[in-house]
């Protein structure tokens, strides 16, 4: 039965890491894997979460399973970060636990599929997997553009498909620090959505993925606030994976906006099932850890600290980048102090991409994305020199 399976494509960025680690030059720059970096290059556990999983150590004393809503703790120590004070907006949010972003999402989609929803409308370029996903469930993505050519949000492609949109529809939407390109509607933006949003009834996901990376932790989401506010439901995902260093241990959640409170028991309940058909139930470290790191102040400060610090030196590499906006003609340098995040889209072609590898060892995703992060004092001079040579001849 097996053999009628076909081979499906490698992922093009493994495929780039394997090269990135083949490459024996010693100045070699990778800019394509979606992790934070340090100055240094590291990729650390934050000393907050160290302390806390030191704790969680010495306290846990079972493994006992929790159920399919994971460590509900968790779920309730984060809602003040996301939602701000009102955490439930008066009793209409709920939400549960999942094995990181990429399970909110996956659980958010078959939810809303599960009450009819068949196309979802999503501006591209957008994190691959969102399609992915949407492909797996059998969903119709229905694309517009996300971004235009200046580097600014194209907010008129959204109001036109939110506007465009069939009853049942959905749409996609990043909370902040877009992946791939950083470009995030603005405040002003926002406001247009949330009203868009509530005049036509579309049901909106919001994934939010690098709370805290972009602005400021209540930055980041008061796009999303703006939308809650206005709109009578909406799902939400969310990831801890970025802010909190938790990568491979997959720590996210998915949360419900009601129409009515007494309704949440009722989608949770299907929430649970899908999940319990699925990965049964999250693991549980990774969680426990920022339920720990959130429930105590000075962990808590520590955590924040360790944010603002990454947050500040990603902005710093984008000042440095815009500042050498004339040295690269084309690539359009001087907005990336506009855009937020891990990631930027530099629109260089294919050949250029790969002259940068192949003469620069500077490794990106063929999209043109690269992370922010992976720059810093000892190999940014380098980069805009290389920009400089691949753009100019
Ligand atoms: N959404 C977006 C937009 C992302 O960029 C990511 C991470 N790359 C995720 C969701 C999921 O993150 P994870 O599953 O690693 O928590």
């Amino acid at each position: 039965m097996l053999e009628k399976l076909q081979s499906q494509p490698a992922d093009a960025l493994l495929a780039l890491i394997k090269m990135y680690a083949d490459d024996e030059r010693e100045d070699k720059i990778d800019l394509g894997v979606g992790v934070y970096r340090t100055g240094e290059g590291a990729t650390p556990v934050f000393s907050a979460i160290k302390g806390a999983e030191t704790r969680l150590l010495e306290q846990q004393d079972s493994k006992s399973y929790l159920g399919p809503e994971g460590d509900m703790g968790f779920v309730q120590a984060l809602m003040p970060y996301v939602f701000g004070e009102d955490a439930t907006m008066g009793g209409r949010i709920a939400g549960m636990q999942t094995p990181g972003g990429t399970g909110a999402v996956r659980l958010a989609l078959a939810l809303a599929q599960r009450a009819g929803a068949e196309r979802v409308h999503l501006g591209l370029p957008s994190w691959p997997n969102h399609v992915q996903i949407l492909e797996d469930l059998g969903m119709e993505a229905v694309p517009f553009d996300h971004a235009n050519a200046d580097g600014s949000a194209n907010l008129a492609a959204l109001i036109a498909a939110i506007d465009g949109a069939a009853p049942g529809d959905m749409v996609l939407l990043h909370g902040c620090c877009h992946n791939p390109t950083g470009i995030d509607y603005t405040p002003e933006d926002w406001d247009v959505i949330a009203q868009a949003l509530e005049r036509n009834g579309v049901l909106p996901l919001l994934d939010i993925a690098y709370q805290g990376l972009g602005r400021g932790l209540d930055e980041d989401v008061a796009g999303v606030r703006s939308v809650l506010a206005a709109v009578p439901e909406a799902l939400i995902a969310y990831s801890c994976d970025k802010n909190f260093g938790l990568y491979r241990d997959r720590v996210g959640a998915f949360y419900v906006m009601a129409q009515d409170g007494g309704t949440l028991d009722t989608i949770l309940s299907n929430a649970n099932a899908l999940a319990r058909a699925t990965w049964s139930m999250p693991p549980d470290h990774g969680a426990a850890a920022v339920r720990i790191a959130l429930r105590d102040p000075d962990l808590t400060r520590e955590w924040r600290t360790e944010l603002d610090g990454m947050r500040d030196r990603m902005r710093d590499v984008r000042r440095q980048l815009a500042v050498a906006d004339s040295d690269a003609p084309g690539l359009n340098l001087a907005a990336l102090t506009e855009q937020n995040g891990l990631f930027a889209v530099l629109p260089l072609d294919r050949g250029q991409i790969a002259a940068l590898r192949e003469e620069h060892a500077i490794y990106m995703a063929g999209s043109g994305r690269i992370n922010i992060a992976g720059l810093h004092v000892g190999n940014i001079g380098k980069f805009i020199a290389a920009l400089a040579d691949v753009t100019q001849r």
